[in-house]
This record gives C-alpha cells, sequence and structure tokens, in this order.
C-alpha cells in the first residue's frame, strides 16, 4: 500500500530482532518499557479485524512466531501483547502491528 510507513519498514528493515517471509519484529522508536517490540506482517491489513478476516493464517502463524521466540527475545518471565484499533484503541499507524511489552514486571493499569 502506497504512502504507508510499515508497509516501507517490514518490506526493507535493516536489522530486524526477527524476520522471516511474512513477518518482522523490531524496536519500538519510543518504547514504553524495558524492552518493547513491535511484530508487523510484510502485507498490508489495516488492524486485527481485517487480518483476522482476510487472513487468519497469518494471525495465527503471528502468535506461533511470538511463541516461538519469546525466551530469545527477553521475554521468559512473561509479557505483555497489545493491539491497538482505531480512534478509542488510539491507534496511530494503520497498519496492523502487534506490540511485545516487557523485560519488567508491567503496571496492573492497562488502560
Ligand atoms: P499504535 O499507536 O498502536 O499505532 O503504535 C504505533 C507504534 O509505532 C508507536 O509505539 C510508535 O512509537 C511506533 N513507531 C512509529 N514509527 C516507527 C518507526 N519508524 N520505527 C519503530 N517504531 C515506530
Ligand atoms: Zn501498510
Amino acid at each position: 500500500m502506497d504512502n504507508c510507513i510499515f508497509c516501507k519498514i517490514a518490506n526493507n528493515v535493516d536489522n530486524p530482532v526477527y524476520e522471516d517471509d511474512k513477518i518482522v519484529i523490531i524496536k519500538d522508536i519510543n518504547p514504553q518499557a524495558k524492552i518493547h517490540y513491535l511484530v508487523i506482517p510484510k502485507k498490508h491489513f489495516n488492524d486485527v479485524n481485517e487480518l483476522s478476516v482476510n487472513d487468519p493464517d497469518l494471525l495465527s502463524h503471528i502468535f506461533k512466531k511470538i511463541s516461538d521466540l519469546k525466551n530469545e527475545i527477553g521475554f521468559s518471565d512473561g509479557f505483555r501483547i497489545i493491539t491497538n484499533i482505531g480512534k478509542n484503541g488510539r491507534q496511530s499507524v494503520k497498519h496492523v502491528h502487534f506490540h511485545l511489552l516487557g523485560g519488567e514486571e508491567l503496571l496492573d493499569k492497562m488502560g
């Protein structure tokens, strides 16, 4: 999709935390926890609702990879997965992505 920052990043990334033919994992530019990664699919969907309806296999791949990688990327003591959707969810980048937050004990408050 033209002019989508995450389409550009996901399909041409330097030093990703992880990359395969379907997704990349990168460090968030403005970390909200000691470790803050973003899981970004290479294919464009606006949000997780669109992704789950149109490509459930890709959604499943994303969650499988997170499970496979969690120890080696610093989340052996637990972590949080967040995906923001739309205006009330304060989604600022309209290309689906999953925040992975951890590396420390997170706050109870989530919203
Ligand atoms: P959201 O508000 O859920 O759409 O989150 C977008 C996230 O992308 C924010 O946490 C930003 O800090 C992050 N972000 C925006 N641009 C970049 C970039 N070029 N590289 C890494 N993270 C970015
Ligand atoms: Zn995109």
